[in-house]
């Protein structure tokens, strides 16, 4: 028997609603929706393929096990995909901006967005990954003979940009166009805590697997996983403590992802947002986690950063980042023919500056190392 729509749910039943337009038209498809097309436009493109070379936390030269970017994205996207269908929301919507959701980072993880952004700052610019994302699929992408970029709906661009924080039209005039007074509708807002639950329960995982963190410990000092742990062990009380960990890792992730949907649902049901334009002017987000999670959370993640992402260990690795992406980007702006020749076409409009760290965001770990050790052989042409 057919369901009434959800009105809170982005629908794609009207052809002609704003958030299904897109910048250059597009004859509508007889079996595939707006969003399951851009779907799969954004796991065709090349800036997709790329999250597989790029490092999560971990680079994968110390282990074939550890997440890539690829692996998180593909994390998130199942996440959104369940919470949403939990919540009847579009499905379609939330997986595509799941998948989108880490396009614009740069190689070697946070290292390198914080060495990319530091670099730019001297010149008076800022790097920000939600910002790259959308001049990748508008702009960098080339697949298309009429145009330029992916060709996305407005919907998808939207929930790019402010998936995980708000933009002021103010100091970003440019991204006017994506309702920057309105709040994201919920399949966007659901991508950030997607995203928060797949990298809590994955951190810990990888980090166990590098040494750099101990059961026990983690057992010890992380409240949410040590509850998990002692019902896992209830039930195997004499089962190894790995095995029992990954039990208690997958534990935790369906008391993060249940706790959302529940929550969300609550946050509805005692509200009067009743309509996707309600939610729209409603001034907070309304997906969000308990108050009990939500510190359980925010105690697992101090611990991360304090234990794991700040470690010595990690450190020279940040380092390392640091090194190679400040080298290169000091290189390229002293020797611009020596970028390739797209990217020299778009300083006379981009500037250097941007179009040196547009190069730079796009490359693989593996790729700017190895442009670093070609770099490193002429000395003469690297700043001391
Ligand atoms: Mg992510």
């Amino acid at each position: 028997m057919p369901t009434n729509p959800n009105p809170r749910a982005v629908s794609e039943s009207d052809p002609g609603a704003p958030l299904l337009t897109r910048a250059f038209p597009a004859p509508s498809h007889a079996h595939r929706t707006p969003f399951q097309r851009d779907r799969e436009r954004i796991v065709q493109a090349r800036a997709f393929r790329r999250l597989a070379g790029k490092t999560q936390v971990f680079t994968s030269r110390a282990s074939d096990h550890f997440r890539s970017r690829l692996t998180h994205t593909m994390e998130v996207a199942q996440i959104a995909r369940h919470v949403a269908c939990a919540l009847d929301l579009n499905e379609d919507l939330a997986e595509a901006l799941a998948l989108v959701h880490d396009i614009g980072h740069p190689p070697f993880g946070h290292a390198g967005e914080r060495a990319l952004d530091r670099c730019l700052q001297r010149h008076g610019l800022r790097f920000d990954h939600n910002i790259h994302a959308l001049r990748i699929v508008e702009h960098f992408e080339q697949r298309y003979a009429a145009h330029r970029g992916l060709n996305l709906t407005l919907g998808v661009r939207e929930g790019i940009i402010k998936h995980s924080r708000d933009y002021s039209a103010t100091t970003h005039p440019e991204l006017a166009i994506y309702f920057l007074d309105q709040a994201p509708p919920l399949e966007a807002q659901i991508i950030d805590l997607a995203d928060e639950i797949a990298y809590l329960t994955a951190d810990l995982d990888d980090g166990v697997e590098s040494g750099l963190l101990q059961i026990a410990h983690v057992r010890q000092h992380v409240r949410i996983l040590s509850r998990c742990f002692d019902s896992v062990e209830r039930i195997h009380p004499t089962v190894d403590e790995k095995y029992l960990f990954h039990e208690a890792l997958q534990l935790m992730q369906n008391i993060l992802t249940d706790d959302l949907i529940a929550n969300t649902r609550a946050n509805l049901a005692a509200s009067s947002l009743d309509s996707l334009e309600a939610i729209r002017q409603h001034r907070t987000r309304v997906a969000t986690f308990s108050p009990e999670v939500e510190s359980e959370r925010l105690q697992e993640k101090k611990y991360l950063y304090d234990v794991l992402y700040t470690c010595p260990e990690l450190e020279v690795e940040h380092d390392k980042a640091e090194e190679v992406v400040t080298a290169l980007f000091n290189y390229w702006m002293d020797n611009p023919n020596e970028l390739p020749d797209g990217y020299v076409e778009e300083i006379e409009t981009e500037g250097m500056a941007r179009v040196v760290a547009d190069y730079i965001a796009g490359m693989t770990d593996a790729y700017i190392l190895l442009q670093y050790a070609v770099v490193k052989r002429c000395p003469r042409l690297i700043r001391a």
